[in-house]
């Protein structure tokens, strides 16, 4: 038998895991608290336990999470990329952003993906295999710990899919918002998805206060299903129809996601069809300025371009704004020093 993965358990099932020890359940709430609070990495360092059960936990036990691989700080804006390697070997990319108002990190949720955007550099190789909540927390205690600084928001942002990952990417989003834990608020989280509908629906029951963005990047199925291929089974009607419930159920707006990519997706008409189709439904575009990527045909707009689309869409009243880049002197565009290591 395995060991029992202790990071990505909740207090009632650390309970359940300590009654079949023998433990008191007292000693749940100790550990979790060392897990979450503390956020140290191995048992020894649990000094308020008894020694024979910081022992009988090495036996029976682990910590799940990621190691160190690589750093890199911008000196530009102080953005920094971190390459961490998993327990199997496979690595992934986290990123942290300062902003005015707190440090946020781009958290991972899969080593890959098996999404298959064609504009996308973690979709290349497909997916690795899926993280545990637990080394999706490790990504945000790991950067916390080193930047010396609170980590106050997350974006679900680096590679994968994370509803395509549901069960420990809930699980996570709910280990970081407890209040034993890190206790950061579900309105500092963001989960951004390329738009699987049953998922989305599925979502909007769990009754969260998180932002959900969803990556549209077309006006229209024509030119959604050429650089999406999950558009092919996610129609844009169901697919905005599904948007509009969750808003509904959970008072929660909308952010659309929309790269920019020149003679794909970026003329004035496109953006007069996305007016027309988002217009009057509680929403918000963030325009991305598309981050090249070699193994890529797809260049991005010029400013211009991008500030031109921006002002169609406010000017037929779609909240718009344009995402800041950040990390340019680092290579921060999204997945590239993963594939630089996998390759040497
Ligand atoms: N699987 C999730 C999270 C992916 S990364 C999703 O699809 O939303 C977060 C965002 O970066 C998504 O909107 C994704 O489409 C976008 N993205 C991926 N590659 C990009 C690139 N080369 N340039 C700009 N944005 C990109």
């Amino acid at each position: 038998m395995g060991k029992t993965d202790v990071a990505s358990m909740d207090l009632a099932e650390l309970q359940v895991f300590f009654d079949t020890l023998g433990e008191p359940k007292f000693r749940a709430k100790q550990l979790f608290e060392w897990l979450h609070q503390k956020q140290v990495d191995t048992f020894a360092k649990m000094t308020n336990l008894p020694q024979k059960l910081r022992e009988k936990l090495e036996e029976e036990a682990t910590i799940g999470g990621v190691q160190m691989v690589e750093k890199l700080v911008s000196r530009v804006d102080g953005t920094r990329k971190y390459l961490f390697a998993l327990e199997n070997g496979s690595v992934i990319e986290s990123v942290l952003m300062q902003y005015d108002y707190g440090n946020t990190v781009c958290v991972s949720t899969q080593a890959g993906c098996r999404m298959g955007c064609q504009f996308c550099a973690s979709t290349l190789d497909g997916v690795e295999r899926s993280l545990t909540a637990g080394e999706m927390l490790a990504q945000v205690y790991t950067i916390q710990k080193d930047l010396g600084q609170r980590i106050s928001g997350v974006v679900l942002m680096g590679s994968g899919e994370p509803l395509d990952n549901y069960d420990a990417v809930l699980r996570f989003i709910r280990l970081l918002n407890d209040a034993n834990g890190q206790n950061m608020g579900q309105r500092h989280m963001t989960l951004s998805t390329c738009g699987l509908i049953a998922q989305i629906y599925r979502l909007a029951k769990e009754q969260l206060q998180i932002t959900l963005a969803v990556s549209l990047h077309a006006p229209n199925d024509e030119i959604r299903r050429q650089i999406m291929p999950v558009a092919r089974a996610n129609p844009m009607e169901e697919l905005l129809q599904a948007c509009v419930d969750y808003a509904a159920q959970t008072k929660r707006r909308i952010t659309y996601e929309y790269a920019m990519m020149q003679g794909i997706n970026d003329s004035d008409d496109c953006a007069r069809e996305l007016a027309k189709r988002l217009r009057h439904t509680l929403c918000h575009v963030n325009l991305i300025p598309m981050n090249p990527v070699k193994e890529r045909a797809y260049t991005k707009s010029s400013d211009q371009r991008v500030q031109r689309f921006a002002h169609l869409l406010q000017q037929d009243g779609v909240e718009t704004t344009i995402r800041r880049r950040l990390g340019s002197d680092i290579d921060a565009a999204c997945g590239q020093l993963r594939r630089r290591y996998m390759q040497k």
